[in-house]
């Protein structure tokens, strides 16, 4: 049987560390002293983005992934995720 694999575009990609890192991430405010559930660092060392494909935002994390498709599609990956699907080209 034969077999196929995606293609995917080239897609804008930066992964975000700190505020500035990238344009659409604010900083991320929050009342409480937590960790987060993910990465285990403090949440004021966290980002919030819009995403595209929901109404809400979302936690950056350090490290996180922001992607940017050619019809402005925004998404966010975790590192190890991201390596497993992408590559740098
Ligand atoms: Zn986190």
């Amino acid at each position: 049987m034969p077999k196929c694999k995606i293609i995917q575009e080239a897609q804008n990609c930066s992964q975000w560390f700190i505020l500035g890192d990238h344009p659409d991430v604010t900083g991320f405010n929050s009342p409480f002293q937590e960790k987060c559930r993910l990465c285990g660092e403090d949440m004021s060392a966290h980002g919030w983005i819009d995403l595209s494909d929901s109404d809400e935002s979302s936690p950056v994390c350090p490290g996180d992934w922001i992607l940017t498709n050619a019809r402005g599609h925004v998404s966010t990956w975790s590192d190890i995720a991201f390596k497993k699907v992408f590559k740098l080209c």
